[in-house]
């Protein structure tokens, strides 16, 4: 039945310039499936010229028709030969032409019908019409690729990769975020450095730095730190991104958790002359590779080297930190400035609220230095309420504007205990190397940072004093 009713002017249409103009495909094969006519828009979605089609039969070896289920259909269900078999139009059938060279496949809702009667006499038509239903469809999604692996993908934009900011990460998969603790809501505008800690590595982090500059292509071994501040080792594979126009957007980095393997092996030596001994004995016991020997060798090195009501380094790491920055400091051609920290009062915060209290207001104070330091500068718990501090300044006088800016934030950061808001603050110290190239003596430079810490509890407390002849 016609559902369409005829119209004179129809009749005055020139089909060829119809055909020419539709933005639909129309292929039309002879009854022995040889084409004779394609029009442009066929041409454009076959991705073929005219002389390569006209002529062209179901049998050519270089068709390959997928069906939805991504099955190679057979020659005989193709729609011009499903036509000649049943005698009956095609409606709507979902094909995909595969493109074995990209992978590719191009999708499209194919109908047919037959033009045979007596006034064509034995010649005859299938009519082949389609049109393109996605855009090139992919075979699988990449996405549940990147989703379902154990590595950690990250992209970042390609802004920002100048200190201090960093690039701004823009995606992260599940890996990253059961690796890391942060969720993908908290990661995405913070920038990788936030997994970066006291022990990652500077040369590092400055090679990655050079490579991202340079769109090249980096793989490098790095100690991150998750939102806990557990600490695990990466290997991470970072690659510039392009758009259409080849300009660099973006960074993409696959990262591969390999704290078991670098764990025992190189942490430790770098870290800890003593536990290096520790180390030996206990890598053969770790040969055994049982659980609990990795899990008592971690608390042990987080003992030896971080503060265990803080979880920020011990006195003793941060002395092995302030020692690297000397000899950075040489090659920066910066001068190291030390600070000595103690809190105002503190005994009266314990007596009033009690010593769970005063641990609390600790951690608060180890948590603010955490924010308030960058991830090269150094500082640790001495002991007490005592804590240090180490940075690269290029002048004594920056020195001291940062150390007064430590203090006078910290008087100003709301301290909450047993519910109500209590007011801390500290006092500090801060010695400036003279020189570079000069030798420090730590004891020497501890000394003076304390003298001038005396001088600052002295005046008044919370408030800085540099240390001067
Ligand atoms: P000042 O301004 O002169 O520094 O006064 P202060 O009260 O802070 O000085 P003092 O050194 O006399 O007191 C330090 C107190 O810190 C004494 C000690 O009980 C307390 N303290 C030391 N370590 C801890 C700790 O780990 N937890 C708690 N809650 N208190 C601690
Ligand atoms: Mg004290
Ligand atoms: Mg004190």
């Amino acid at each position: 039945m016609d559902l369409t009713p005829d119209s004179e002017e129809i009749d005055r249409i020139n089909l060829k310039s119809l055909l020419k103009h539709a933005h639909i495909g129309v292929v039309i094969h002879r009854l022995d499936t040889s084409i004779v006519y394609a029009n442009p828009t066929a041409l454009k979605l076959l991705d073929m010229s005219y002389n390569q089609v006209i002529g062209r039969d179901a049998y050519d070896p270089s068709w390959y028709f997928i069906d939805e289920y991504q099955q190679k259909i057979p020659i005989d269900a193709y729609p011009v030969k499903q036509v000649l078999n049943t005698g009956m139009p095609l409606i709507n059938e979902m094909i995909g032409q595969y493109s074995p060279t990209t992978r590719e496949v191009n999708w499209f809702l194919v109908n047919a019908y037959p033009e045979v009667g007596e006034e064509f006499g034995d010649e005859g038509f299938v009519v082949v019409t389609f049109n393109e239903i996605s855009a090139r469809r992919h075979l699988f999604s990449y996405r549940d690729v990147i989703e379902n692996t154990r590595d950690v993908v990250i992209v970042t934009d390609a802004e920002g990769i100048e200190a201090p900011f960093g690039p701004q990460i823009v995606f992260v998969n599940r890996a990253f975020e059961e690796l890391t603790g942060f969720s993908s809501a908290e990661a995405i505008g913070e920038t990788p450095r936030i997994l970066q800690g006291h022990g990652t590595d500077a040369a590092c982090r400055q090679r990655i730095r050079e490579a991202l500059q340079a769109h090249q292509p980096i793989r490098e071994t790095i100690l991150n730190y998750s939102k806990s501040g557990k600490p695990y080792w990466l290997d991470m594979d970072i690659f510039p991104l392009r758009n259409q126009f080849g300009k660099v957007t973006h960074f993409a980095a696959i990262e591969r958790d390999v704290t078991d393997q670098t764990y025992y092996a190189d942490q430790l030596s770098k870290r800890n002359e003593d536990l290096r001994h520790l180390k030996q004995s206990l890598e053969k016991l770790v040969s055994d590779k049982t659980k609990e020997l990795r899990d008592a060798n971690y608390t042990l090195q987080r003992l030896a080297l971080y503060d265990d009501l803080t979880g920020i380094p011990n006195r003793r790491c941060f002395l092995d930190q302030f020692k690297k920055q000397c000899a950075m400091a040489d090659r920066y051609e910066k001068l190291v400035a030390i600070g000595m920290i103690d809190l105002d009062h503190f005994k009266k915060i314990n007596d009033q609220y009690g010593h769970d209290a005063g641990d609390a207001v600790l951690k608060e104070t180890a948590q603010y230095f955490r924010n308030f330091f960058r991830a090269e500068d150094s500082f640790g718990r001495m002991g007490g309420e005592e804590f240090a501090f180490a940075v690269l300044v290029g002048d004594a006088e920056a020195a001291e504007s940062m150390c007064r800016r430590l203090v006078s934030r910290f008087a100003e950061l709301p301290v909450t205990v047993d519910g109500q808001d209590i007011s801390v603050t500290m006092s500090a110290g801060v010695y400036v190397a003279p020189s570079p190239t000069q030798e420090i003596s730590i004891d020497d430079a501890l000394r003076k940072a304390d003298t001038a810490l005396y001088e600052a509890k002295k005046s008044g407390r919370n408030q800085a004093v540099r240390w001067q002849k």
